[in-house]
């Protein structure tokens, strides 16, 4: 089996919390885009823990971790999660971690660009969380990336890699934004230090899962941002710099010629959204702190309190398009059992307009949403385990929110906790 897990909406749908529970029956769990930009918050019997790197199946002692070629590898910041979760009573180690020597490394000087330009654009920022992603992946595709894999080649020749990479950035950093030059022998202990560390966990992944594949094994593979962010399909130019979309994931993972049997889409009962960008559902006010509230709505990279609205039809049915799902899990219902009604942006309005596509560019940029209200049922249902178990107002939203996304939803989650979701029948 090869199921894809991937966020319908801008993140933070609870993948983690997903991959986490559904990654019991797989042996493999593969990231296979995006970097450490973003965290998947997993609660479960050994603790609570926030993952930025790593796949979340390795809190399963089984299950074997996959860091993919679409990913780009903050190496500092993976040696840094290692050792916390260590910590933690987390065991690591080559046998359950492996990383792609295709990956491309962020380096320090692409977090100092990620910085430079966001001050640059000031008021006009992207609200990049400033950990280089942007920049890194704009290297790899100007081939000016150093990958996993050349820690493992001669000293000489990483050595003659990084002085022309750096003769090159200089003339970006020094001449473009006026600042001091990146320095090799820096950058070459920086490489030694952290390298030295990973290159132990890199290998072939692609050979590795093709083979595991072979032997029958069941790969998972976990979207770290949602659909709204991918870099064709998302809010551009507000998007992540990477495929965050489910038919990416053999691509980044790096099994193209597998197919993916199974994809899940992560879908929230609500909307949220972290940093700028067009969010046409937004709601403002006291009505927002209280969801945000009820949701605790704090990002969990950053803490930066994320935006709140009403469930998006049209977002989230073109998320839906976009990453092809077969099923879908629908998360954080509880979080809206206090409601007597419950909001839903059913449309946008762009003047006189009224659009039922998600749209782009001016018309999204400048699009109001028009709300209808489903009813409420005000009772706590996060003890719910069974269809049975829920107030019918909550049954009646769920079949509501699969009509009109046009897929089935399968799981619903009713808390944070493992065995916090019910099976739709
Ligand atoms: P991810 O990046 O998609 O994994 O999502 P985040 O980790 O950023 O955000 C999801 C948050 O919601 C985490 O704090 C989860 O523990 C929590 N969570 C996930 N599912 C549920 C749910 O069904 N109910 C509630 N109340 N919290 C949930």
């Amino acid at each position: 089996m090869l199921t894809a897990i991937t966020g319908i909406n801008w993140g933070d749908e609870g993948k983690g919390r997903m991959v986490d529970l559904l990654s019991e029956d797989y042996d493999i769990v593969v990231r296979y885009q995006g970097g450490n930009n973003a965290g998947h918050t997993v609660v479960n019997d050994r603790g609570k823990f926030i993952l930025n790197l790593l796949p979340s199946g390795i809190l399963r002692p089984d299950v074997v971790n996959v860091i993919g070629n679409g990913v780009v590898v903050d190496i500092k910041h993976l040696v840094g999660e290692i050792n916390k979760l260590r910590g933690l009573g987390i065991e690591i180690t080559p046998d359950n971690l492996k990383l792609s020597d295709r990956a491309v490394i962020v380096m320090p000087y692409h977090v100092d660009q990620d910085c430079l330009e966001e001050d640059r654009l000031a008021d006009a920022k992207f609200g990049s969380t400033k950990r280089g992603i942007a920049p890194v992946y704009g290297d790899k595709y100007m081939k000016k990336g150093i990958r996993l894999g050349d820690l493992l080649d001669s000293e000489e020749d990483l050595k003659e890699r990084l002085r022309a990479i750096i003769e090159w950035k200089n003339l970006l950093i020094e001449k473009g934004y006026g600042i001091k030059p990146i320095i090799f022998e820096d950058m070459w202990s920086y490489l030694k230090e952290y390298g030295d560390i990973v290159k132990d966990y890199v290998c072939d992944t692609g050979l590795y899962l093709n083979e595991a594949n072979k032997e029958g094994k069941n790969i998972m593979f976990e979207a770290q941002l949602g659909a709204l962010r991918d870099i064709d399909f998302g809010i551009y130019p507000f998007t992540s710099s990477s495929s965050t979309i489910a038919p990416y994931a053999p691509i980044g993972a790096g099994v193209p010629n597998l197919k993916l049997t199974n994809s899940v889409g992560i879908m929230k009962a609500y909307s949220t959204c972290v940093g700028e960008g067009p969010f046409t559902a937004e709601i403002f006010g006291d009505k927002a702190e209280e969801l945000r509230k009820a949701g605790n709505e704090y990002g969990a990279a950053t803490g930066r309190p994320r935006r709140v609205g009403g469930f998006d039809i049209l977002a989230s049915r073109y998320g839906v398009r976009a990453q092809g799902s077969d099923v879908i899990a629908l998360t954080k219902l509880d979080v809206l059992s206090y409601m007597e009604e419950i909001p839903v942006c059913v449309a946008y309005k762009f003047g006189d307009q009224i659009l039922d596509e998600f749209p782009i560019g001016e018309k999204l940029f400048k699009a109001e949403p028009v709300y209808e209200y489903k009813k409420g049922w005000m009772k706590d249902i996060s003890g719910c385990r069974r269809l049975e178990d829920l107030p019918n107002e909550a049954i009646d939203y769920i079949k509501y929110l699969e009509e009109v996304v046009d897929c089935k939803i399968k799981y619903v989650s009713v808390g944070p906790e493992r065995d916090q979701y019910i099976v739709m029948a």
